[in-house]
């Protein structure tokens, strides 16, 4: 089941600096069951957004469309933008990538923040979307270690299944780090192999609760957006999904706040999304009048529905993040603040 490359989208302002909103309905819609995703095929909807008119526009002009806002306050670095929120969602087992890594080429690579930037690939099928499941990774091969193996991490592209013939991938640069240390270096035209297995498929949206008095809350970390990018464009991009989403994200200091002009306008235009920053290095001195410190079990008593309410909880972030909010990663079970609190384990996703 394939997306024409005609996508009816909705204008939306210029003047946030966002790409027109593209709306598909298919699989793992409202009403949807993991049993139905197969055997749902995508027709187009639109809907006025932000009261604009619609128009017809092709997924050439939505590819060039994403891209870049200048970021006001506190840095003048150009920052990513995910465009307008897009439903594009498919299911598992449609994925370009397969298990077998095939190189793809650097097209364009875009800083965001003073360690993190957008690398932009060709797919081995230019006609086509990547068409990734909701949330879902990719494995990326690169540089080579002392015994000549390639470093392969797990990356979660920020562009949407709209988008075709590329994909886009915002990584963030480690100091001593392997594969990072080699994004870092990469020129317009390098290439890295990618692949797509059964473990890189995450939480699908037609599993995401649905529906008012429902909330799915956001624990984030740095890179740690890229997932909850993946689900809000699903959630907002829904025009019959009004769940509410509260996201608390962790940075170091307004300037790594990675997407907050979208994450703003996003928040502004939906009325379902809450954003939180917290700032854990922001300089005393700075105009910055949001949170400080670290995200602890206070703030998020007091910024999600308690466990009676049964929010489901997305985690992405750093190991000590999970380590001391929901318990290391790789442990399915659940410990840290969020069990304190009295959430189970089923209430909490760790990407
Ligand atoms: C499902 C999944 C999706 C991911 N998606 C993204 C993404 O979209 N963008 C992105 O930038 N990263 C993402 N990551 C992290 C990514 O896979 C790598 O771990 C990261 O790029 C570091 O790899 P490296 O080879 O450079 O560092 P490594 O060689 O693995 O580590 C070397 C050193 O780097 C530092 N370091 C590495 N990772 C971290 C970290 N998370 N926090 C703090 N210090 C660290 C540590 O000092 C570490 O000792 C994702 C991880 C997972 C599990």
């Amino acid at each position: 089941m394939r997306i024409s490359p005609l996508l009816m989208i909705t204008a939306a302002p210029r003047t946030l600096g966002y790409a027109p909103r593209t709306i598909m309905r298919g699989s793992g819609m409202r009403g949807d069951t993991p049993g139905t995703i197969n055997t749902i095929m995508h027709s187009r909807l639109t809907r006025p957004v932000f009261g604009r008119a619609q128009t017809l526009m092709t997924a050439t002009t939505v590819n060039q469309l994403r891209g870049f806002t200048t970021r006001g306050g506190a840095s003048d670095l150009p920052q990513y933008s995910p465009g307008a929120p897009t439903f594009a969602v498919v299911p598992p087992g449609t994925c370009q990538f397969n298990d077998e890594f095939v190189p793809c080429k650097l097209t364009k690579i875009q800083r965001c923040s003073s360690d993190t930037s957008v690398y932009s690939f060709a797919l081995p099928d230019p006609s086509k979307p990547l068409d990734l499941p909701t949330c879902g990774c990719v494995l990326v091969a690169g540089g080579a270690d002392a015994e000549g193996n390639p470093f392969v991490r797990p990356y979660t592209p920020v562009s949407t299944n709209a988008l075709v013939g590329e994909v886009d991938l915002m990584v963030k640069e480690y100091p001593g780090g392997n594969l990072s240390k080699v994004f870092g270096e990469l020129k317009v035209g390098d290439e890295l192999a990618f692949k797509h297995i059964i473990f890189n498929v995450k939480k699908q949206y037609s599993e995401f609760p649905k529906g008012a008095g429902r909330t799915i809350a956001m624990l984030v970390g740095g890179t740690g957006i890229t997932p909850m990018i993946q689900a809000l464009h699903a959630i907002l991009g829904n025009p019959d999904d009004d769940t509410k989403v509260v996201m608390l994200y962790g940075s170091r200091s307004s300037s790594d706040i990675l997407a907050s002009e979208t994450m703003d306008a996003w928040a502004a235009s939906s009325k379902q999304l809450t954003v939180k920053n917290v700032l854990s290095a922001e300089p005393a001195d700075s105009a910055y009048d949001g949170l400080r410190g670290f995200i602890d079990a206070d703030l998020i008593k007091s910024s999600f529905p308690p466990p009676e309410e049964d929010p489901l909880i997305f985690v992405c972030g750093p190991p000590p993040m999970y380590n001391a909010l929901c318990g290391a990663r790789e442990d399915e079970e659940l410990s840290g603040v969020l069990k304190e609190l009295g959430y189970t384990k089923e209430q909490v996703y760790k990407f």
